[in-house]
């Protein structure tokens, strides 16, 4: 070429030239009266397609009313995926359109990749084009572990008084509970009700999936319509929601975009599972690569949305005992990785693990991890402990089912299978992956090999315990593990304690 514009080679001419020479020229336009037909072929494009159209926002009739009325306390509770966060976030675009600057607030470490997530959102709406004629709000974003620090409810009180303006004070809370049963619920209620007390023009919105002693002051919404997992996830979440303290979901006459595909269920039993507890073993993680390499998970370009990127996996757990290889200063690996997490490694998966280690002893990294999690920032498989991701969604989530290191003393394997389906099979779109193992016994098997020692630098037993649970249904759910900032936290109820 004489010049750097060629006006001869157009850029039709030029992507032509690329497909026949560099790569398949598949993509044909033909004139059409019967719309366009989407190519899906594989189960992998069926499970990312599905997935896009489960994306796609839908509002109930209920929830565009909610907006319209406009009241300005409101607590919205629902099951998982009924749309509650989705409308904070609408709320808040609102607020910020209006010129109000808008105030979201973490209250505990279990709630920061939700509580980033939408404070992305609000700003990624604030960068997507100017507001009709008003100056727009900004985003304040506040940091608070009321479970653990009894004072952050007292704090996050004044702060936020401080941030009043004219009298207005806008804010958006996620995953909310006022159960008492709770510490985390008592304190809740007291932070509501002393900023209705010191606000003059309170405009609070917040949501939580638990039903009960919602304080008085909030306008409660329930949302029953499910819009987030597919049918055939929905069915494995549906039997156990009436076990809490959460309203079931309903018909409303907003049908799902498909019913969903089988879910895929592995079970890893006898002595081939190696380790006694479901994250120990290598093999797991293999076969959930084998599942995601059958999806044909990263066998594509990032972000195409008739594909699955490994950005679209969560594998998640209940175990609190969840690590990569720790190393030293030196890079030495002092404790190797978890052994699903080997396992996934080994077969070529990239994975980004949300562990305890990190929470513990090296909280930046972590709160890092968190954001990159909440936005899915990385091309990589999450591997999480599952009160991290609350809030957050994946179009593929494989679960590692049962009992783990921290149950010693705690739930039965009903509480534990409840557990996982409302907390980890919720969080899933549309491929849904289960993996079983054996049952632990009180006395560790004997096991044939054992191939991923795993030799934490903290007693495991420290670092997450779960208060016991209220003694009937219904009940709400119980608090994710709880992780102590060290290894001496106090005891509660006779257990270590922890956050919620
Ligand atoms: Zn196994």
């Amino acid at each position: 070429m004489a010049c750097t514009v060629d006006a001869r080679l157009t850029d039709q001419l030029y992507l032509d030239m690329v497909a026949r020479f560099v790569g398949p020229a598949t993509t044909v336009s033909v004139p059409c009266y019967n719309g366009v037909r989407v190519e899906v072929r594989t189960t992998g494009q069926a499970v990312a397609e599905l997935g896009r159209r489960l994306a796609l926002l839908v509002l109930t009739l209920q929830q565009l009313d909610l907006m319209n009325r406009d009241p300005p306390l409101v607590y919205i509770t629902g099951a998982p995926g009924t749309g509650k966060t989705v409308v904070l976030v609408l709320q808040g675009v609102r607020w910020l359109r209006q010129g109000h600057d808008v105030h979201v607030i973490s209250t505990l470490y279990t709630t920061r990749a939700v509580s980033t997530s939408i404070k992305q959102q609000l700003q990624m709406s604030l960068s997507a084009g100017p507001t009709p004629s008003l100056t727009p709000g900004s985003v304040s974003y506040h940091l608070y572990d009321i479970f653990n620090r009894k004072g952050d409810v007292d704090q996050a009180v004044t702060d936020l008084v401080a941030c009043v303006n004219n009298g207005h004070l806008h804010v958006l809370i996620d995953e909310v509970s006022f159960d008492s049963r709770v510490k985390r619920g008592s304190r809740h209620t007291r932070l509501v009700t002393r900023l209705a007390q010191r606000v003059p023009h309170l405009y609070l919105w917040c949501a939580g999936v638990h039903n009960t002693e919602i304080p008085p002051a909030l306008q409660t919404q329930v949302f029953t319509v499910p819009l987030r997992s597919a049918p055939a996830v929905l069915r494995e979440i549906q039997p156990v929601i009436h076990r809490f303290a959460v309203h079931d979901y309903s018909d409303s006459g907003v049908p799902a975009p498909g019913d969903g595909l089988s879910v895929i269920r592995l079970s890893h039993h006898g002595n081939a599972h190696t380790g006694r507890w479901p994250v120990d073993c290598a093999q797991c993680g293999q076969d959930i690569a084998v599942e995601l390499r059958r999806l044909g998970v990263g066998r594509s370009v990032a972000n195409s949305p008739s594909r699955l990127s490994y950005r679209d996996v969560f594998v998640l757990t209940r175990s609190g005992d969840l690590h990569d290889d720790v190393t030293d200063e030196a890079g030495r690996v002092t404790s190797p990785a978890s052994g699903v997490v080997q396992g996934l490694k080994d077969a070529g998966v990239p994975v980004s693990v949300l562990g305890v280690q990190d929470f513990l002893h090296n909280r930046a990294r972590w709160e890092g991890a968190v954001q990159d999690v909440a936005v899915a920032a990385t091309d990589t498989v999450t591997v999480a402990f599952y009160g991290w991701v609350t809030g957050l969604e994946r179009r593929v989530v494989a679960v590692l089912q049962g009992r783990h290191q921290d149950d010693d003393a705690g739930w039965t394997d009903e509480e534990t299978d409840r557990g996982d389906r409302l907390e980890a099979v919720s969080r899933c779109t549309t491929q849904l992956i289960t993996v079983r193992t054996p049952p632990v016994t009180t006395t560790p098997p004997s096991l044939t090999t054992t191939t991923t020692p795993v030799t934490t630098t903290t007693p495991r037993h420290n670092l997450i315990q779960q208060p016991l649970p209220p003694p009937s249904p219904p009940r709400p759910p119980p608090p994710p593990p709880a992780t102590t900032t060290t290894t001496t936290a106090k005891r509660r109820r006779g257990r270590k304690c922890v956050l919620s």
